[in-house]
């Protein structure tokens, strides 16, 4: 088993990301930002596109579904609980999805959304986490709590270290600068804001990252860390609170 990962960016900041499957010969884009764009890397690639696994409901993730299912006929996986365009099966916490040879398992993430799954493929050592968790980040809590976003960034940091993971949209640079006020004193979190200074500066993409990296540096995952929460002056607070406070920081942060 051989896979490719062609990832490329889509609207501003979106990251299309395709996996080819080399023995099957089959394609699975995560999500849809575009059909233009997706459709060039599929012809730059020679690929066809057989599978769409759907994140959520937000536009920027559906809106290349239809054309791009008429154009390749293309099967949709994803959830259920908005409308989803083209959707041929649902999805839920726990279910999986076969891709070529490979088991994809459905994690639900909500908090972003309520409707926010993430894709694994454990074979492989893949994870596709959308608008739940961003390199250095997390998605913004629209439509959920922060304790639920927390519970879900809990199942995806329980994910193997080695996991590597693709992400939604490119917001690196921005994470860490805001990730710098609240734990300035993390050696990792400096080395990675270095390394990630210089992929910018040679316009190239952050993503993806790993779970144990994330671990390590992404201030969403470590509200345990008590040098992040004696700079957030709440020793005693739960995770989830710790959590919540980091979040409202960043929503407000310039
Ligand atoms: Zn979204
Ligand atoms: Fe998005």
């Amino acid at each position: 088993m051989t896979l490719a990962i062609d990832q490329s960016i889509a609207r501003n900041d979106n990251f299309a990301v395709l996996v080819n499957d080399d023995a099957s010969g089959q394609t699975l884009s995560i999500d849809a930002p575009d059909a233009a764009s997706i459709t060039q890397r599929l012809e730059a690639r020679g690929w066809r596109l057989d599978l769409i696994l759907v994140t959520h409901h937000h536009a920027d993730h559906v809106d290349g579904i239809a054309e791009l299912k008429a154009a390749y006929g293309a099967e949709v996986l994803g959830p259920t609980l908005n409308a989803i365009p083209g959707l041929d099966r649902g999805l839920g916490d726990g279910d999986t999805a076969r891709f070529g040879g490979l088991d994809i398992e459905v994690i639900a993430t909500p908090g972003h959304t309520l409707d926010h799954l993430s894709y694994v493929m454990p074979a492989a050592n893949l994870a596709f986490t959308a608008d739940t968790l961003f390199a250095v980040g997390c998605g913004r809590v629209f439509e959920g709590t922060p304790a639920m976003m927390w519970e879900s960034l809990q199942k995806l940091a329980a994910l193997p270290d080695d996991t590597t993971v693709y992400c939604g949209h490119e917001y690196t640079a921005d994470n860490i600068r805001f990730a710098l006020t609240v734990d300035p004193d993390n050696a990792d979190l400096q080395a990675r804001a270095r390394e990630v200074a210089a992929l910018v500066s040679d316009g190239r993409a952050t993503l993806p990252t790993t779970i144990g990296l994330e671990k390590r540096i992404n201030p969403f995952l470590r509200a345990a860390d008590p040098a992040i929460r004696a700079r957030l002056a709440m020793p005693d607070a739960t995770d989830a609170e710790v959590f919540a406070e980091i979040r409202q920081r960043k929503d407000t942060f310039r």
